[in-house]
Parts: C-alpha cells; sequence; structure tokens
C-alpha cells in the first residue's frame, strides 16, 4: 500500500541507547522519550521503553491511552484542558501544568479515583509558550499546590525554542535554578526533577554549560532524527534519515510549466508564482497537503523537484530523472512531515 513511511526501528532504538548514555555525561539521569510523531504505536513504542528511558510522553491523552501496557511512567506534556481532566488522571501518572485552577481539579479527580497525580509546573524563561513567567511571584502557587493531598509537586521544568526560538544557555537555564533554590529554601522541600526542556538543550552537552540542579529533559526529535534543535546539527554517532516516504506515480506526462490563460488563486488561496520553464517532464504522485506539508520533504533523488500541488496531489518535475507511471518516488522527512504523515490514516507505517 501506497503512500507509506518506512521507520528504521533499529536505527532509533540505538539513538534512544546512546542518548540515554551520552545524558549522563551531561549528569542528566532522566530521560523522558517525548513519542507524538509515533501517534500511540504501542509495538515500537514497548522497544523504545527498553532503552533506558525513565518516562514516556506523548501531548495528547489519546496516545497515551493506547500505550498503558508499557510499564514506564506516562506523562501527559501538553497543559491538560478541563475538559479531560478525568482521562489525564486515568492515563498519566505525570502532567506539566501551569495553572492552579486545573491543578485544583486535578487534585478532586485524583482524590475520586483515589490516586496521587504528580505533576511538573512549567515555568516560562523567556519562550513565550506555557509556563509561569519566571519573573512573576510564584511562592503563592507552590503553596497551594503543597496543600494538595492528592497532587504531589514531582519538579518544575521548562519548555525552550518552541513558540519564540530562544536558545538554551547556561544563563537562561540558571533562571530556572534560582526558581528551584528559591522554592526548596522558602518551603523546605526538595523537587525531584528540574526538567530543563526539549531536544532543543541537547546542543549543550559536551559544553559544560547545563547547570548540574538540572537532571532531566524531554526528547524526542534529538532521538529519532539524530540532531540537536537549537541549529539543527547532527549528534555524531547517531542515525540521521531512519524515515522515508514513500509516494506513487499516478500520472507521468510532459506538459508546459506555465499555466496557459489567465489566474488567480490555487485550492489552498495562495497566488502561486510559477516560472516559465518551457516544457517538462511532470509526475503526479498521490500524497497531498491533507497529509503532510510539501515543503518539509525532500527527494531522495537529488534530480527531481518538487513544483508544488494540492490536498490529494504533489507534482514532481523529473524531467532529469527516468521514472514512469506506477514507479515509487522517496523522500526523506523532517520532524513536522513524520508528525503529520504518522497522523494520517491515508499514510501506511511501516516498522522495519
Ligand atoms: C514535544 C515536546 C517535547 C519534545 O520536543 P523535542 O523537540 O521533540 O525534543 C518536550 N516538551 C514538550 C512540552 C513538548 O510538547
Amino acid at each position: 500500500m501506497y503512500p507509506r513511511v518506512i521507520i528504521n526501528q533499529k536505527n532509533i532504538l540505538e539513538n534512544a541507547k546512546r542518548m540515554v548514555s551520552l545524558a549522563k555525561d551531561n549528569h542528566i539521569f532522566d530521560i523522558m522519550a517525548i513519542v507524538k510523531v509515533f501517534a500511540g504505536h504501542l509495538d515500537f513504542l514497548k522497544e523504545l521503553a527498553e532503552t533506558g528511558v525513565t518516562y514516556i510522553g506523548d501531548s495528547r491523552i489519546q496516545n497515551l491511552k493506547k500505550i498503558q501496557d508499557i510499564k514506564l511512567p506516562k506523562i501527559l506534556v501538553r497543559l491538560p484542558m478541563l475538559s479531560e481532566i478525568d482521562e489525564v488522571i486515568q492515563f498519566a501518572d505525570v502532567s506539566l501544568n501551569s495553572e492552579i485552577k486545573t491543578i485544583i481539579e486535578l487534585n478532586k479527580a485524583s482524590k475520586i479515583a483515589n490516586k496521587i497525580h504528580q505533576i511538573i509546573l512549567m515555568f516560562d524563561l523567556g519562550d513565550l509558550r506555557e509556563g509561569i513567567y519566571y519573573k512573576s511571584d510564584y511562592l503563592d502557587v507552590i503553596d497551594q499546590i503543597l496543600k494538595l493531598d492528592h497532587i504531589e509537586l514531582l519538579g518544575i521544568g521548562t519548555n525552550l525554542t518552541c513558540y519564540g526560538g530562544l536558545v538554551p544557555d547556561q544563563e537562561i537555564l540558571n533562571r530556572l535554578v534560582k526558581i528551584k533554590n528559591h522554592i526548596e529554601s522558602h518551603f523546605n522541600c526538595k523537587l525531584q526533577i528540574i526538567s530543563g526542556g526539549n531536544s532543543s538543550t541537547v546542543t549543550l552537552f559536551g559544553k559544560n554549560q547545563i547547570p548540574k540542579e538540572i537532571n532531566s529533559l524531554r526528547l524526542g526529535e534529538s532521538i529519532f532524527f539524530g540532531k540537536e534543535t537549537s541549529y539543527s546539527t547532527e549528534i555524531s554517532h547517531f542515525n540521521h534519515d531512519n524515515f522515508i516516504l514513500e509516494a506513487q506515480i499516478i500520472e507521468w506526462q510532459i506538459k508546459p510549466s506555465f499555466p496557459d490563460g489567465p489566474t488567480s488563486i490555487n485550492s489552498f488561496g495562495e497566488k502561486v508564482d510559477i516560472k516559465d520553464l518551457g516544457p517538462m517532464k511532470r509526475a503526479i504522485l498521490a500524497i497531498g497537503k491533507q497529509d503532510v506539508i510539501l515543503s518539509n520533504l525532500s527527494p531522495v533523488d537529488k534530480n527531481i523537484n518538487i513544483i508544488g500541488g494540492s490536498s490529494d496531489h504533489l507534482i514532481i518535475d523529473i524531467t532529469n530523472a527516468n521514472y514512469e507511471l506506477g514507479d515509487i518516488i522517496r523522500f526523506n522527512l523532517n520532524y513536522p512531515a513524520l508528525l503529520h504523515l504518522m497522523n494520517s490514516d491515508y499514510v501506511e507505517k511501516v516498522f522495519r
């Protein structure tokens, strides 16, 4: 069946083991594998759970529900919706939080379920996505959390390089360390986990810049693609091209490269800038913007160029390549491409 994504399991599992050991060299002993891109694929995630990672996490509760058989503690990494509190208590052992109102609701549901739910309180160190802003007064919130008898404050955390593109460095991570010290001394308590971000923090490995208090990271892309995400550089000794998209040619014809007549906008409301390159060999593949953002694909055969597409069609220029109707064209993927494709029911997933 096409289109399909081929996933090199062995390469990814190797990366995970290497990451666990590399993180230890940087005094990080907890690796939370954040597995959104696998959309709750149980068989593979069971194997990933055996690589030395200590938590398994996802942003969607539906995916955590699918992987309940995995023995590792499960962490919900998107702030819970007030409308999903019961499911969060049922399917996640830990959740990231920033709203006391939500935490109070979690406490109530946790009490009814006769459980203790753990939370990591998120601080925004300046990237401006989730978390209590690091300069604001947070002691009152901590005080309220510590009084809840079915919530355990497991630790604090931050998320960087996601919205604002803020790149982690020693000074920024020290903002989180300062908060840890302040909380611990003020309440005479010990925070177990200080979660210093995602794959963008991996850029600091080996540079002696991660404060020793940071003991945990939440990692997806760096494990699956073997790249840190601050600058998108490849981590040496990791495997890189672990995912391939295969799509089939459904039309192969020689046509002009410029529309023949007056033009307006395309089916996605965009005005496309089309250059007249004369007649060309054009192929249409059975995959489209419904499944993936086309610019996130790169053809494995460098003689192929992506021209554009629509919901269900991807048009390529194969003037300099030799393919015919029915042939399969292969693409390398970036993280957003993988995320979209793995969540499309119209794309087959093949784990090898
Ligand atoms: C997705 C996500 C991560 C993992 O990010 P990567 O860049 O894939 O390492 C970590 N934390 C949160 C809150 C996330 O949503």
